[in-house]
C-alpha cells in the first residue's frame, strides 16, 4: 500500500487531493501517515477520520486541544505547531502532497524533499523563495518532484520525451483574472470582495488574489524557471481567457505542443497522484463545438507591474524571489485587511525589492534555508514598515 501525506489537507488543493484518494480506494488503496491544516480543525479531524491519518497536526498550538477533543476514540496521534509540521515531514512516505499556502510552506516542504519518494508541489513559494536548495535536495534524494500547478503540470507534460535544450520558449497561460479589462484607473478602487471573484477557478483566497492581481502568475514564472532548467527569457505569458489551454512548450523546430483540458485542479493533482500512469479522473470533458473560441492577448505589465518584478528578481537572483514573496504575502494581507488598495500591492513590493537590492550582495548569496528564513523576515518587516509609514500615513494626509 502507497505511504502518503497531504500537508494542507484542508485547503483547496488538500481537499481535492483528499477527494481523488477516497475515490482512488481510500483506506483500501492508501496508508495515510500525516495530514495538515492550519484553522479548519473540523474539517482536518473529518479527514484524519475518514483517512484513518497516523498524525493530524494543527499549525496553531491553541488548538490542539480542540483537536484532540475532535479526534477522541480513534488511533490518530495530534500535534500542533512548526515543528510538528517539519517532524511530519520527516516520516517516510511514497507520495507526499506540499499544498500549505505561503512561505510557511518552505520548511516542511525541503524536509519532504528528502523523505518522500515523490513530492508533488503545489506549494510554489517553495520554489519562489529557495528554487536552488529545494531542487539540490530532491537530486540529492533522489525525491521526484511534480509539479501541481496547472501551468507547470501542463509544461511538464508536453516536455515529456523531449531534452530541455530543444526547448525554445515556454508559454505560460494567464486566464487575466477578474480585472482583465480594467482601466488603471478602475483598478485603484478595485474592492477585496471583487478580487477574490474569479472568473474560471475556485482557489483558496490568497492564490485568488494573487491571480487578480497576476502576483500569481509573477511566481510562477519564476517557478518555471527552476522547474525546468531554461533562462528567464524563455518564459513568456499570454493572457488566455477561458483557461482551456493551461501552458505550451515551443520546441527549437517552431513544433508548440500544449495541454488542454477543464479548469479543475483534479486534472494536475490526479496526473501527480497517479504518475506516470494516467487514470480515470473526474473533470469535465471538452467540447470543442461548445467552446467556440479559444482567445489570447498579450499581458499588459503597465495595468499588472507583477510580471517586471518577477522578472526584476530573477535578474537579481538568490533571494530576490523570497524578497519578492515576503512582501507580496505583506501586502495582500493588508489589502485583505481593507488597509492599502489594489495597486499597493505591486508598488509594496517594488519598492521592498529596491530596498534590499541595496544588500544585494546578501541577497545573491544564500547558504542555506536559514539564510532564506531571515531575509523573508527582514523583508516583511520591510513591507510592513513602508506600508504603514507612507502607504496608510499617505492615505490619512489626503
Ligand atoms: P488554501 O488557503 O485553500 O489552503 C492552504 C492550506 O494551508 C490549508 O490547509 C491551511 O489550513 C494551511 N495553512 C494556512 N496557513 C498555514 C500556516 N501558517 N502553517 C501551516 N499551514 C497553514 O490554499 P490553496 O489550497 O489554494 O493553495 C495551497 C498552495 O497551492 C499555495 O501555495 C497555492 O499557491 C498553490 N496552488 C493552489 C491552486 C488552487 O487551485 N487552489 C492552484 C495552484 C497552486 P486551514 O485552511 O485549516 O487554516
Amino acid at each position: 500500500m502507497r505511504r502518503i501525506s497531504i500537508f494542507g489537507s484542508t485547503g483547496s488543493i488538500g481537499c481535492n487531493t483528499v477527494d481523488l484518494i477516497t475515490r482512488q480506494g481510500g483506506v483500501d488503496a492508501y496508508q495515510v501517515v500525516a495530514l495538515t491544516g492550519g484553522r479548519n480543525i473540523e474539517s482536518l479531524a473529518g479527514q484524519a477520520r475518514e483517512l484513518g491519518a497516523e498524525v493530524a497536526i494543527t499549525a496553531y498550538p491553541e488548538l490542539q486541544q480542540d483537536l484532540e477533543a475532535l479526534l477522541a476514540g480513534t488511533s490518530t496521534i495530534v500535534r500542533s505547531g512548526r515543528e510538528a509540521l517539519i517532524e511530519a515531514a520527516c516520516m517516510p512516505v511514497n507520495w507526499a502532497m506540499s499544498a500549505i499556502v505561503g512561505s510557511a510552506g518552505l520548511e516542511p516542504t525541503m524536509k519532504l524533499a528528502q523523505y518522500a519518494d515523490v513530492l508533488a508541489l503545489a506549494n510554489k513559494e517553495s520554489l519562489v523563495c529557495a528554487g536552488d536548495l529545494l531542487l539540490e535536495a530532491c537530486a540529492k534524494h533522489g525525491t521526484k518532484l511534480l509539479p501541481v500547478d496547472s501551468e507547470h503540470s501542463a509544461i511538464f507534460q508536453a516536455m515529456t520525451g523531449h531534452a530541455t535544450q530543444d526547448v525554445s520558449r515556454i508559454i505560460l497561460t494567464a486566464s487575466g483574472g477578474p480585472f482583465r479589462t480594467w482601466s488603471k484607473a478602475e483598478l485603484v478602487n478595485a474592492t477585496p470582495a471583487q478580487a477574490l471573484a474569479h472568473p474560471n477557478w475556485d482557489m483558496g483566497a490568497r492564490i485568488t488574489v494573487d491571480s487578480a492581481s497576476m502576483f500569481n502568475k509573477a511566481l510562477e514564472v519564476i517557478e518555471a524557471k527552476y522547474l525546468f532548467g531554461v533562462a528567464p527569457e524563455q518564459v513568456e505569458v499570454v493572457v488566455h481567457p477561458q483557461s482551456i489551454i493551461h501552458s505550451m512548450v515551443e520546441f527549437r523546430d517552431g513544433a508548440i505542443v500544449a495541454q488542454l483540458g477543464a479548469p479543475d485542479m483534479r486534472g494536475p493533482i490526479g496526473y501527480a497522484l497517479n504518475y506516470p500512469a494516467r487514470s480515470d479522473l473526474p473533470v469535465d470533458r471538452l467540447d470543442f463545438g461548445a467552446l467556440g473560441r479559444l482567445d489570447f492577448e498579450a499581458p499588459d505589465e503597465d495595468r499588472f507591474p507583477s510580471l517586471r518584478l518577477a522578472r526584476e528578481a530573477l535578474e537579481i537572483g538568490g533571494a530576490a524571489g523570497a524578497v519578492l514573496n515576503a512582501a507580496k504575502e505583506i501586502a495582500l494581507d493588508a489589502f485583505l485587511d481593507g488597509e492599502i488598495g489594489f495597486v499597493d500591492m505591486a508598488i509594496c513590493v517594488e519598492v521592498t525589492l529596491s530596498k534590499l537590492q541595496v544588500q544585494a550582495e546578501n541577497i545573491a548569496k544564500i547558504d542555506g534555508i536559514d539564510a532564506i528564513i531571515l531575509i523573508d523576515k527582514e523583508a516583511r518587516s520591510v513591507a510592513r514598515a513602508y506600508i504603514a509609514d507612507t502607504l496608510i500615513e499617505g492615505q490619512k494626509a489626503v
